[in-house]
């Protein structure tokens, strides 16, 4: 009998379980915060759950982790873990230390549908969505490993921020990421705020509503183009939700998002989407007219090359003039630093293993190399 994964439950789920197994529901809650607070796999451990309730679960339930295929730590500190999900995919998971806070980048799919142009992952195809147990296997393993490596006691958090912009698009799994969410939040679990838990979409835009309602955490969008023809190519998610929608999405997710800013995200790629004219019809897509402003910041992402793209990384002058258009238009930018790049860690490099049931990385191999002109400059520079 395949026993049941109490990493797949939230504390609702978890509650249900235990009161199926006739168990009250606080009993869920002292189960859930060993699980989740302590990092204990093994029931033995529990010592404050009744033995006969240890013995139970022991025999119907587990807490089953990820197996650890390679682990890899940067000359920065970052590190990088490629976990085996079974059939031949394997995922992988970078935490980032900084000195005010530890990051871990999760992922959400053995691979990506999405088949962003810039992006290793989108290369490799898609295979699976992971299961919320999986997703949350990567966040149970990495704060509890690092704090027993470093020595902190109990409470004392490794993991302050989590982002969800490893492998995959998160809101084409929004069944299972949405429980993991929660057990990130949850005051018994891992007690995160929303700011601190950033979903990053490629700009899926009728699951932005969602999460909006349900659970709005931060939320970053993969924007790499400030106009259709481009955004068509180098996400091509863009032709089934292009820009207009999904600016107006982003101005409705504001009305409850935890910042009173989306974050986008912009990948700089060396005469593709990185002149100052780009600069500026980002600055027009975004300052809107009135009504259609959204809030926001940039976070420009120096690309980080791989052979199958085909493509290069900006100047560092041409990101730093291209920054100064977008701060003189009145929009706070950021470029990232990278981290972890001597490990393939850094973003868009993450690859895993997957088994590409989709094809996506074959078609992308045989489409040219996109080089789009920007629109004409109509707006002399300044923001409307
Ligand atoms: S950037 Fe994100 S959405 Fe695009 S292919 Fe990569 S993982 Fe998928």
């Amino acid at each position: 009998m395949t026993k049941v994964n109490l990493l797949d439950f939230d504390l609702e789920g978890l509650t249900a379980y235990c009161e199926g197994l006739g168990e009250k529901r606080f009993r869920a809650t002292q189960l859930f915060r060993w699980i989740h607070q302590r990092g204990a796999a093994d029931f033995t451990a529990m010592t404050d759950l009744a033995r006969s309730l240890r013995d139970k679960l022991a025999g119907v339930a587990e807490i089953r982790p990820l197996k650890v295929l390679t682990e890899h730590v940067s000359s920065d500190g970052t590190i990088k873990w490629l976990f085996d999900v079974g059939g031949g995919d394997a995922v992988e998971t970078v935490f980032i230390p900084e000195d005010d806070r530890g990051t871990l980048c999760v992922s959400s799919q053995a691979g990506c549908a999405v088949g962003c142009r810039f992006c290793s992952t989108g290369h490799q195809g898609f295979s699976r969505n992971l299961g919320t147990g999986e997703i949350l296997a990567q966040l149970w393993m990495a704060e509890h490993q690092l704090r027993a490596r470093l020595g902190n006691g109990a409470g004392e958090r490794v993991i302050t921020n989590v982002v969800m912009m490893g492998m995959g698009e998160p809101l084409q799994n929004y069944g299972a990421l949405v429980p993991a969410l929660r057990v990130m939040l949850d005051d018994h679990g891992y007690g995160l705020s929303r700011r601190r838990v950033t979903v990053s979409t490629s700009g899926v835009v009728p699951m932005m509503d969602r999460l909006r309602v349900d659970l709005p955490v931060a939320l970053a969008v993969s924007l790499h183009a400030p106009n259709d023809p481009l955004r068509d190519n180098l996400v091509p998610l863009n032709r089934k939700y292009p820009l207009v929608e999904l600016m107006a999405a982003c101005q409705r997710y504001l009305e409850s998002a935890p910042r009173d800013f989306i974050t986008f995200e912009y990948c700089m790629l060396d005469g593709v989407n990185d002149s100052d004219e780009h600069a500026r019809e980002l600055l027009a897509l975004v300052n809107g007219r009135g009504a259609n402003r959204v809030p926001c910041k940039f976070n420009l992402i120096p690309f980080n090359p791989f052979p199958a793209s085909g493509l290069t990384r900006s100047p560092r002058d041409r990101v730093t003039a291209f920054a100064k258009v977008l701060q003189d238009g009145g929009v706070i930018t950021t470029v990232r630093k990278t981290r972890g790049d001597d490990i393939d860690a850094a973003c868009g490099q993450l690859a895993g293993e997957v088994q590409d049931r989709t094809r996506v990385g074959e078609r992308m191999k045989r489409l040219p190399i996109p080089v789009v002109a920007a629109a004409p400059d109509t707006n002399n520079g300044a923001a409307v």
